[in-house]
């Protein structure tokens, strides 16, 4: 496959120049905030408030809609955070799974060595090489102090199971969701028949000790993925499966918005590849903070089963009848995360334009992806039969969709506020209203305002929500 895009970060625009737009906007109105803000905080970890949660949920149900929901070849786990400890000796984890750190000697911040200024384009034999940061003459981003020659640093979290804390009870936080589809593969493959290729998704907490996390929610310490690990006949087939994977799950982000000139392909270098990759290749977006992995696709062999095999002792060969062949089976994984699509949903959808002398924000979300479907606002909040049919339209709304009452401003801020949350249509009820049924229906991203009988808005939402799925 010929990979496209060779494209620079210059050449291609961030929808957002600055992050702090999206960091002080998700602040304000409720996407994430800081993880324990009373105490000060505790870095790398954010908490998902009330419009927040309903994206993030959005996007996993859309992510499970299409990797589950619309396939008859995928089924979904729920495999524990904590796991058998020689789970991660197996897979390489507590070996190699590790990032090269230097110390500043002056001020004994720590750093990734491949995230500091002049080192971004290393190979990973130049990463290891103990005598790179003298040779780059490398020195501290903070305060320019000396860095020490890099080492390796474990990412694992590690906690003890059981009452006595010694070595035998150590377990790890999982830094992976992709382990437990491996473990339970004999399981999953007799509960489910389902013949090869077939595939198992899970959603679910990950934790990296990361070195250097930031930019928001791109680089956390807990943070959820969203995983597929397909299984297939060894060799070309598994080739085959990568190429179709691939392309499919970058046409899944542009399915919900995200505009293709900002996503591109980046394969990995044979000298970058982990240790279990015969073939990968990152689905790129375009960050206010340069070009960076969206989503991994992975062309893992027969690593992973074999592995486990031989240290369990436990067969995971997989019996072919039609051709009475027995293998194990090959691995493509598509390796997302749910945080990362979300913010990338949430900084694609950002606008700002001018409308009639005023700036007017909006989130140009899909409808499948915004918070709220429909807001239902009264012209006059003093008219009680106006709150009063907005309640029941809301109420017979709600049964759907979520759907919110407002009425704590003048029309047009309602407006504003709920454009700028990515609220696709509003509903509002005026005088008039009360004399022929109907009410407005408006369009966030038009602005188009049309009238409707007060008794269809709940059809006409769920019709055109079915409209918009892809
Ligand atoms: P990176 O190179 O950014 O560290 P990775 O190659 O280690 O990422 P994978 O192990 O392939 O990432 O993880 C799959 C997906 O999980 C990533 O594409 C990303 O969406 C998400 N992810 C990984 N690490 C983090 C993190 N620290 N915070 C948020 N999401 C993450």
């Amino acid at each position: 496959m010929t990979l496209s895009d060779p494209l620079e970060p210059e050449s291609v625009a961030p929808a957002v120049a600055d992050l702090d737009t999206i960091v002080s906007l998700s602040k304000r109105r409720g996407f994430v905030f800081p993880s324990s803000e009373i105490y000060g905080g505790i870095n790398a970890v954010w908490d998902y408030g009330p419009l927040g949660v309903e994206l993030k949920n959005n996007v996993k149900r859309a992510w499970w809609r299409s990797m589950v929901q619309l396939r008859d070849d995928i089924v979904g786990l729920d495999a524990g955070i904590l796991m058998h400890p020689q789970v991660w000796v197996t897979s390489g984890h507590v070996g190699s799974f590790s990032d090269p750190l230097v110390e500043c000697g002056t001020c004994h911040r720590r750093f990734r060595l491949d995230e500091l200024p002049g080192a971004e384009g290393l190979t990973a034999a130049e990463l290891r090489d103990e005598g790179i940061v003298e040779r780059l003459g490398l020195r501290c981003p903070v305060d320019d102090g000396p860095l020490s020659a890099p080492r390796r640093f474990n990412l694992m979290f590690q906690t003890h199971m059981g009452p006595v804390q010694d070595e035998a009870s150590i377990v790890y936080l999982r830094p992976e969701t992709a382990q437990g589809s491996y473990v339970d593969f004999k399981s999953v493959l007799g509960a489910s028949r389902k013949k090869i290729p077939f595939g198992i998704v899970q959603i679910g907490k990950s934790f990296r000790n990361e070195i250097s996390p930031g930019n928001f929610v791109f680089r956390m310490r807990e943070f959820e993925q969203m995983e597929m690990q397909y299984f297939v006949r060894p060799g070309e087939p598994a080739a085959a499966a990568f190429e179709e994977w691939l392309p499919r799950r970058r046409a899944w982000y542009e399915a919900y918005g995200v505009d293709p000139g900002r996503l591109r392909l980046r394969e990995h270098a044979p000298d970058e590849l982990a240790h279990y990759a015969k073939k990968a290749v990152d689905i790129e977006y375009r960050f206010p903070f340069g070009w960076k992995e969206l989503e991994g696709v992975h062309n893992r062999g027969d690593f992973d089963l074999s592995r486990h095999s031989e240290a369990t002792g436990e067969s995971l060969d997989y019996f072919d009848p039609a051709t009475e062949e027995r293998f194990i089976p090959w691995i493509v994984e598509t390796a997302a995360g749910a945080d990362r699509a979300a913010f990338t949903f949430l900084i694609d959808a950002y606008r700002e334009e001018e409308v009639r002398g005023e700036t007017r924000v909006s989130l140009a979300l899909h409808p499948e992806l915004a918070p709220y479907k429909v807001a239902v606002l009264p012209l006059l909040k003093k008219r009680a039969e106006i709150v009063e049919l907005c309640h029941r339209i809301k109420a017979d709304l709600q049964r759907e969709v979520m759907a919110v009452y407002d009425d704590t401003a003048a029309i047009g801020k309602l407006y504003r506020r709920q454009d700028e949350i990515g609220t696709p249509w509003c509903v509002t009820v005026d005088v008039g209203s009360l004399e022929d049924g109907a009410v407005t229906i408006r369009d966030r991203d038009s602005m188009a305002q049309e009238r409707v009988d007060a008794g269809r808005v709940r059809s006409i939402i769920v019709d055109r929500l079915a409209a918009a799925r892809p």
